[in-house]
């Protein structure tokens, strides 16, 4: 169907098209160049082909799968690659898969800075947003111009709000978390103005106020990406839903500036502006500390019962926080299950079982 989409892109609108594997990278600047950007989270399965052997077992399969992907030929229908600097393992791969992968279109990358803010660090930053401006120049065949990136950037901006607006009401809305994060992550791949068109419909589904119409035990989850999908079905049938996450696919990456933008002037200034506001994110900043607060800050406003952390095998970056988070949620006596997961397409049995124990135990809590 992506790749149908990508082709319909093409010929409607002469746009190109680029894969952008996870996580953090300034779409605003693809949509200003008239790029679609066709996010990679694997995809789910098992591999597509021989390549993924070519990299150690305990390399992520995201990665894994990635290579595979690409190497087999399955994301030809674009014109290039984007590769964020979230992991050692992204930052590999985007040399792998030219090495072994047998790659030969364009490949950009993404040098995101990791530690806080400083002057040199934003100086950086805004010079890797124009340099990566610059290469897909060389994709597009003209300029970027400022003010389609003033235009991107507002559009992307709208597009947070609504999502924030839906996801901080998701209680009052009666839509399935099946359908809720289906619509979410198609923000992945369609087209930014079209994936706002379908963010507006399930807005206005959205009752101003009210009683919760989502039924069961409400939870917080935060994690990597809603993968298998089948996860969010499971919560459904043992009796629970998300009342809020922090994925960083999804909810971590909604950016609500506690400040105000400058949205008149050098738009990359203010795009080094939006990334520093962006939540905290394990492959992005180093400051778990505010990555604490936020998530128990967020636990609270959502009036979940309990938490999941629903992490990938071998990922380096999110594990990294998860013993930090552990102790919060346990200092305040915060039921919390531990999921790690495979990017299998369908949650295995023995972790829907433990889904059910840990619904029913945190119920049983709430009665009590
Ligand atoms: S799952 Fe973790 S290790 Fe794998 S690509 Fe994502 S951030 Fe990197």
């Amino acid at each position: 169907m992506r790749s149908a989409y990508v082709q319909r892109q093409r010929e409607e609108h002469g746009r190109k098209s680029i894969v952008v594997l996870p996580v953090h990278y300034p779409k605003e600047i693809l949509t200003a160049m008239d790029v679609l950007a066709v996010e990679l989270w694997g995809p789910p399965g098992a591999p597509r082909g021989p390549e993924a052997g070519r990299l150690q077992a305990y390399v992520c399969a995201v990665v894994r799968n990635a290579l595979a992907f690409l190497a087999g030929g399955h994301a030809d229908v674009v014109d290039a690659a984007l590769f964020p600097h979230t992991c050692d393992s992204v930052q590999g791969l985007a040399t792998l898969v030219t090495d072994f992968g047998g790659w030969s279109k364009p490949s950009f990358v993404f040098q995101h800075p990791k530690g806080p803010t400083r002057a040199s660090v934003r100086k950086y930053l805004v010079a890797e947003l124009r340099s990566l401006a610059d290469g897909l120049a060389t994709l597009t065949g003209r300029p970027l111009d400022v003010a389609e990136l003033r235009a991107a950037i507002r559009l992307h901006r709208t597009i947070d709000e609504v999502k924030t607006r839906i996801l901080e009401g998701r209680g009052r809305l009666a839509t399935s978390d099946r359908e809720l994060y289906a619509t979410l992550r198609r923000g992945e791949w369609l087209w930014p103005e079209e994936h706002l068109e379908e963010l507006r419909v399930l807005e206005r589904q959205l009752p101003e106020a009210g009683a919760p119409a989502r039924k069961g035990v409400p939870l917080f989850v935060t994690g990597y990406v809603p993968e298998p999908m089948s996860i969010l079905d499971a919560l459904d049938e043992v009796g629970a839903y998300v009342a809020r996450d922090d994925w960083a696919a999804i909810g971590r990456r909604v950016v609500t500036p506690a400040r105000a933008l400058d949205l008149e002037g050098d738009p990359f200034e203010t795009l080094a502006a939006l990334y520093y506001e962006a939540p905290q994110c394990p492959t992005r900043s180093l400051d778990q500390a505010g990555r604490l607060q936020r998530l128990l800050a967020l636990y609270d406003q959502s009036g979940a019962r309990g938490v999941i952390v629903h992490e990938p095998k071998f990922c380096e970056p999110e594990a990294f926080d998860v013993p930090a988070i552990r102790k919060a949620f346990g200092e305040r006596g915060v039921p919390l299950l531990y999921l790690e997961t495979e990017l299998e397409t369908e949650l295995a049995g023995q972790t829907t079982t433990r889904l059910e124990a840990f619904v029913e135990m945190v119920g049983a809590r709430r009665v009590a």
